[in-house]
């Protein structure tokens, strides 16, 4: 099992609540995670191999994110949708 990495806004540490019977993921307790295999566009990460970047966000952070409009809430169909 890994360790999540700590909050990126404010530092929180982040318990992993996935047990590392799949694999190396990371399920923060309280937070969310962001995941990226890099894109096009990047001049910090696009390594087209299958690896990937982990950030984590706690809720408290979110939900301050959210309430300033940071967040964008995209549906299954492409739509916005209300955070
Ligand atoms: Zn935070």
């Amino acid at each position: 099992m890994i360790n999540c990495p700590d909050c990126i806004v404010c530092g929180k540490h982040l318990k992993n609540f996935a047990d590392g019977s799949h694999g190396n993921w990371c399920q923060p307790l309280e937070a969310l995670e962001f995941i990226s295999y890099g894109h096009y566009g990047s001049a910090e990460f696009d390594p087209m191999n299958g690896s990937r970047l982990s950030i984590t966000i706690c809720d408290s952070c979110i939900r301050l994110a959210k309430d300033q409009g940071k967040v964008i809430l995209i549906n299954n169909d492409g739509t916005l949708g209300n955070v």
